[in-house]
């Protein structure tokens, strides 16, 4: 059986994947601060909502000491706080916030009428099994339902992001086979941590899309044999970096009991690593020395219209490429030549703007050229580049061995 959770995190590290779905192997981790603050404020709502439905509405003061009294019945030593920096009184207080200004915002929560709370839905897709769990779902008229998600972190989404988002579109997907009556489902993603809310809305065809999207995935997965490790800043959650062979030698390090001396590897990088700095610190003045002389060189053979410059046994090819300076990635500049190359229906011809075609075509069209010259006087711009081949003469003889 799927899940958004189980594909991300497959998505996010096959290796770790397989070890929790398919190796099934159970490590006793620590909880991390964020996603029991998470738990407590979900907690919490769902209380306020389930309340609600039996006509009961929680004063923000009972609301605050409910969600007091789960903190401290449910916090332990064994949740951990990666950022050194907070206690666990800083998160606590964070919770209390995101619950005033979500009350505060919503009160008296009948903007529409909640049909469920961390329901369950499940879904079969071709065969495939997927399962999911909406945090709240409600009505605003038969054919009009939302979805609405609790998100406690510090990141908030952009539109474009909730847009191309495929967990809620998921639920959407298993909403509309659970009520086919419905016609519109709305995404609503409530960020707390920003007292934001973000809603987004797909059209039949992109749930269609994402159907196709989500089944590939799965038979990706599922034809997956090597389950390689993919690292990144999430590793630092990661429960089976003891068995995982990007962090095992540093967790071995420190474990007493290991079949191996981890101390052999480390002994050996040890002196590795101060070997490569020494030869680079050997070399850094002759690489300086080699730097100025090619510009030297470099600066002679233009100065005396010379493309190769000879030693008594050497010679150093010099030769000059033209080439045009693109925008920097994602700057304002590089948006107008994107927009420049749409109207002028040449996007479709490239598949990114530093490809070769858009420099072949600066280089050989010349009405191209100027007519994006007018159109954006100096954005882009030509720039010269000398590169130097250095060989050996062979027009001298080779000198006799002494
Ligand atoms: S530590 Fe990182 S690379 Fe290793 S299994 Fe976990 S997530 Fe993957």
């Amino acid at each position: 059986m799927f899940s958004h959770t189980r594909l991300s995190l497959f998505q996010q590290c096959p290796l770790r994947y397989r070890f929790r779905h398919i190796d099934r192997i159970k490590i006793e981790s620590a909880r991390g601060v964020e996603a029991f603050l998470g738990s407590r404020v979900h907690e919490a709502l769902e209380k306020l909502y389930k309340d609600l439905m039996y006509e009961r509405m929680l004063s923000l003061e009972d609301l605050l000491s409910y969600y007091e009294s789960i903190w401290d019945k449910e916090w332990g030593s064994d949740v951990i706080i990666v950022n050194q920096e907070y206690d666990q009184d800083n998160y606590r207080r964070m919770g209390r916030r995101f619950l005033c200004d979500y009350y505060n915002r919503h009160h008296p929560f009948d903007e529409s009428r909640t049909l469920g709370l961390e329901i369950r839905i499940d879904l079969e897709m071709d065969g495939v099994q997927i399962v999911g769990y909406i945090d709240r779902l409600s009505k605003i008229d038969e054919h009009h339902l939302q979805i609405h998600d609790y998100k406690t972190g510090n990141r908030l989404l952009t539109q474009q992001e909730a847009d191309a988002d495929r967990q809620l579109a998921l639920y959407a997907l298993m909403v509309k086979e659970m009520y086919p009556a419905v016609e519109e489902v709305d995404l609503v993603w409530h960020y707390l941590a920003f007292d934001e809310t973000i809603v987004s809305k797909r059209k039949p065809s992109q749930l269609q899309s994402l159907k196709d999207e989500t089944l590939e995935l799965i038979r990706r997965i599922e034809s997956c044999h090597d389950f390689p490790p993919s690292r990144s800043a999430l590793c630092s959650w990661c429960e089976y970096q003891s068995i995982c062979p990007e962090f095992k030698h540093s967790c071995d390090l420190k474990n007493e009991s290991t079949d191996y001396s981890p101390e052999e590897g480390q002994e050996m990088v040890d002196r590795y690593a101060s070997l490569k700095l020494e030869l680079k610190e050997i070399q850094r003045p002759y690489e300086k020395e080699l730097e100025s002389l090619e510009e030297s060189i470099v600066h002679f053979s233009q100065q005396h219209g010379l493309n190769t410059v000879y030693g008594s046994r050497h010679k150093v090819k010099v030769t000059k490429k033209e080439s045009f300076q693109l925008p920097r990635k994602n700057s304002k500049e590089q948006e107008k030549l994107i927009a420049y190359l749409h109207e002028a229906e040449v996007w479709n011809m490239m598949t990114s703007l530093d490809n070769a075609s858009l420099q072949e075509m600066l280089t050989k069209d010349d009405d191209f050229r100027a007519q994006l010259e007018s159109s954006l006087p100096g954005l882009i711009t030509k720039e010269a580049r000398f590169n130097t081949r250095l060989s050996e003469r062979k027009d001298v003889p080779e000198e006799e061995e002494v």
